[in-house]
């Protein structure tokens, strides 16, 4: 059996916790076993019926009262637990930081080998994998040994794709035995996203804004395009560290990793750091007032120029030809 736990809010299962369900599903069906799940919190049962479609054909659920919020040593806990009751031979999440979180604490627990940010498996004799380190610069090979191996699946690395025939998901409730240590660690409030906006790892189109912008108050002519684009706006760390935005629309190494099909990068240079986050962008637009800023290596289109000229011309030109 392979086991993969799969983030969920609301009772829909987060996207990129679909691309290591499918990563595990290639590994279940390469192995002839089946694939079970791990899900968390309310609304877990739901988003467990969902994942039929990826050919899981189990599902564990934890809808503990003290586990709803997200508590990574209870969590690991629990799937160090579930391995002991069910012999996974791979436990799979996707490299967010819940996923790497949660299965570093069960491989401590466990006892058992963990590599993070996977982009391929090897499984067999030697069980081979190749990772991502330093942030995707850099491709490391490395093998696991023991009788269950841990992995993530770096996200953005695997193209989501539904398995061939659905199955029906027996879904079944969990209960973990928790100490009170294993809650030293967890969520005590959450802080909504403002009603309408679209989320920074999930949108289509993204508007990235950097140095160049120049100041927080500049940054409305961004939200305007991410707005008629239906968009959201992402930013460079010399944007979070000036104070100009919140850290939670960082993009990069330390930030938040996109796959938008057009990112519209405005007044960012392309530090490796920052280009980490945006790689898996189907197409890069760079606003950019130097034709050398390393950005320019992965535009697939630029406009040489001012952007506080240059994106409050294209957003006008939307409106124009919305209002048409
Ligand atoms: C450990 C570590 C982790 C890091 N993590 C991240 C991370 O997660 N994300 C991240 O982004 N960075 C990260 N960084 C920082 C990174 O190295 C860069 O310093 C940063 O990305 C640069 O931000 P920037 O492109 O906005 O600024 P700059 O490099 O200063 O670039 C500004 C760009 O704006 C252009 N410009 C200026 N004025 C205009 C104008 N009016 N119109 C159009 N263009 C204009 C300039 O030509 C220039 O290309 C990290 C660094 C370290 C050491």
């Amino acid at each position: 059996m392979i086991l993969v736990l799969v983030e969920q809010d609301g009772g829909q299962p987060s996207r990129s916790s679909l691309e290591a369900v499918t990563a595990a599903r290639r590994l279940a069906v390469a192995a002839g076993v089946p694939l079970e799940a791990v899900l968390f919190g309310a609304g877990a049962s739901g988003a467990a019926a969902a994942l039929g479609a990826y050919g899981v054909s189990s599902a564990h659920v934890v809808e503990h009262a003290r586990l709803d919020a997200y508590a990574p040593a209870a969590w690991g806990r629990s799937v160090a637990e579930l391995v002991k009751a069910g012999s996974p031979s791979i436990v799979v999440a996707v490299g967010s930081d819940r996923g790497q979180e949660v299965l570093a604490y069960a491989a401590a627990m466990l006892d058992a080998p963990m590599a993070a940010n996977c982009v391929e498996v090897r499984p067999g004799e030697l069980f081979e994998v190749v990772r991502q380190r330093w942030g995707g610069s850099l491709l490391e090979e490395a093998r696991l040994d023991g009788p269950v191996r841990l992995l993530t699946i770096a996200e953005h690395a695997t193209q989501l794709e539904e398995a061939a025939a659905p199955s029906v998901v027996a879904v079944a409730p969990f209960t973990p035995t928790l100490s009170d240590a294993d809650l030293r660690v967890r969520v005590v409030a959450r802080v909504a996203p403002e009603a309408g906006k679209v989320s920074l790892a999930d949108a289509r189109v993204v508007v990235g804004g950097g140095r160049g912008v120049g100041g927080s108050e500049a940054f409305g002519e961004l939200e305007e395009l991410a707005a008629l684009l239906h968009g959201a706006v992402g930013v460079s760390r010399v944007v979070t560290s000036a104070g100009w935005r919140p850290h939670s629309q960082q993009v990069g190494q330390t930030g938040t990793r996109i796959a938008p099909d057009i990112y519209i990068a405005c007044g960012i240079s392309g530090a490796i750091q920052h280009i980490v986050g945006c790689k898996a962008a189907k197409a890069i637009l760079v606003i950019n007032t130097d034709r050398e800023a390393p950005i320019m290596s992965r535009a697939a289109y630029a406009v040489i120029g001012d952007l506080h000229t240059v994106v409050p011309a294209i957003s006008a030109e939307i409106r124009r030809r919305q209002a048409s």
